[in-house]
């Protein structure tokens, strides 16, 4: 990055410090949306604190008790460390279709959409009517070992352009987002590849996007094969960003430290094709990573030198365990901060960092705080207000996983936030693996959770009691 340009965010991060955090006094009760006229005013701390039970009010008594249920079941180790056993060795004794409807009504309708468009627009519509915007989320995870033919590759394309279509094309999908995973497009094998020549070698963006534009480019340090497999992956991304450009924000998921690098060099040729008015391509940032505060100012200088809109997906990253486990066989050093403190440290930084610019140019920068962490959306909301961000203009807004924290979510939604669910959705065969991922997620995202379960029995107990006066 530009000394000039570094030095000028470091500037404007150190006065927000020097600003300090404001204290809010004024107090607001209920849940109905915020009007226009009070969406400049600072959100009471009172809802920040996201302990009202009220967020739950317009849940049916069975979404609570399978909310509570599924939370429950999450909490055992046991279970959550041998999910994927206990769903494979279950599925082998009842059968494919008897393990679908029990798993249907329960943990996949917690998690999952739904199946056809038809279901998915029932979930869709009704998160539209608690003001919530739907991220789209074909559930494709592909590793090492996965990866098939570039048939495989055709058939995800396809199942891409429609969730593009679906993010769009209804009342539901107003300014739609959706998630797209790189490796659902080109082999994780080739990302491996790819990321260890970066190491060595620099691959200029325009050559990837004039192969997206169908010109034969020889990459270097790639054997035929593997070139040819490239250029047929970039063509592919490149009918993702053409169907996407002026109708649905794609952004673009992070995965392992191992393939990251290469996911990076596309998405950035992406955000300098796609990216030229707004920003239509965005990438994810995790900042458990210890290099992540440097991925993010490379991210702003590039976006500056090749004059394109930069769009952040900060998230904390979904991968510890494995990564770890990883960088000890290897003999490598830990990639991921040593502890959720330094985590968090990093993730509120690079926040601030992103808050700033778009406060100085929010047509230029967007970013969307994809967490379920309190502290980190109370922080982002405090700055917004601080640095005077309109909460509904698309410049910044606010993402969490279907089925999780919706306590946090609502509460932002009714204060006029921009909110997005990421919202994946198919059959129960094929969501399992994403299903496996969500219960082990559930155990790190400890405190969210428990605050979630009180929340959700507080409301309970409320009904109940209800009932019984009602009924003397
Ligand atoms: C809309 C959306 C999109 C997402 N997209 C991606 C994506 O593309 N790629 C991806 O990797 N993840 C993605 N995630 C998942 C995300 O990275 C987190 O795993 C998840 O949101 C939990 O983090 P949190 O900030 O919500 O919660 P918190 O409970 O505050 O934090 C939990 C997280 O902190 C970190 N952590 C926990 N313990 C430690 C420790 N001992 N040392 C260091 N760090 C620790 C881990 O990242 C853990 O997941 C996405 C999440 C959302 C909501």
């Amino acid at each position: 990055m530009s000394s000039v340009l570094r030095s000028s965010i470091l500037h404007h991060f150190q006065s927000l410090h020097m600003i300090g955090v404001r204290t809010l006094t004024s107090e607001r009760v209920g849940f109905a949306p915020v009007g226009s006229h009070e969406l400049r005013d600072p959100v009471p701390p009172a809802l920040l604190a996201f302990k009202d039970p009220r967020a739950f009010q317009v849940k049916s008594w069975w979404e609570l008790i399978r909310a509570l249920g599924v939370f429950r079941l999450c909490s055992y180790p046991v279970l959550v460390n041998n999910c994927g056993k206990i769903m494979s060795f279950t599925r082998a004794i009842l059968g494919k279709r008897v393990f679908a409807m029990v798993l249907r009504p329960f943990v996949y309708a917690q998690f999952v959409a739904g199946e056809t468009e038809s279901e998915i627009a029932v979930s869709m519509e009704k998160m539209n009517s608690l003001g919530l915007h739907p991220m789209l989320a074909v559930p494709i995870e592909e590793d090492l070992g996965e990866s098939s033919g570039e048939k495989r590759y055709d058939d995800n394309l396809a199942a891409m352009l429609e969730c593009v279509r679906m993010s769009h094309s209804n009342g539901w999908s107003k300014d739609p987002m959706m998630q797209l995973k790189i490796t659902a497009l080109v082999s994780p094998e080739l990302c491996v590849k790819l990321t260890s020549l970066l190491k060595k070698q620099h691959y200029d963006l325009d050559l990837l996007v004039r192969a997206m534009d169908g010109e034969a480019i020889t990459f270097p340090g790639l054997s035929e094969t593997e070139n040819t497999h490239f250029l047929l992956g970039l063509k592919r991304l490149n009918q993702i960003g053409e169907a996407s450009v002026n109708k649905v924000r794609v952004l673009v998921d992070a995965e392992y430290t191992y393939m990251n690098p290469a996911l990076s060099l596309i998405t950035m040729a992406m955000m300098k094709k796609f990216n030229r008015d707004s920003a239509w391509i965005w990438n994810t940032y995790q900042c458990y990573l210890k290099e992540s505060r440097d991925l993010v100012f490379d991210a702003i200088r590039l976006s500056v030198d090749q004059s394109f809109c930069l769009g952040v997906k900060l998230v904390r990253g979904a991968y510890m365990d494995k990564e770890r486990k990883l960088a000890k066989k290897e003999g490598r050093a830990d990639p991921i901060h040593q502890s959720w403190e330094h985590t968090n440290d990093s993730y509120n930084g690079s926040l601030e960092v992103m808050l700033n610019l778009i406060s100085q140019q929010p047509d230029h920068y967007k970013i969307i705080v994809a967490t379920h962490n309190e502290e980190s959306v109370r922080k982002a909301v405090t700055w917004m207000t601080e640095l005077g961000i309109a909460r509904d203009r698309g410049s910044v807004c606010f993402g969490q996983l279907l089925g999780m924290c919706d306590h946090v979510s609502l509460t932002l939604a009714q204060q006029g936030f921009s909110v997005y669910k990421s919202v994946p959705y198919g059959s129960v065969d094929d969501t399992l693996p994403y299903l496996v991922r969500r219960a082990q997620e559930n155990r790190t995202v400890l405190q969210g959770i428990r605050k979630e379960r009180d929340l959700l029995r507080q409301e309970l107990r409320r009904r109940v009691r209800e009932k019984i006066t009602r009924a003397k």
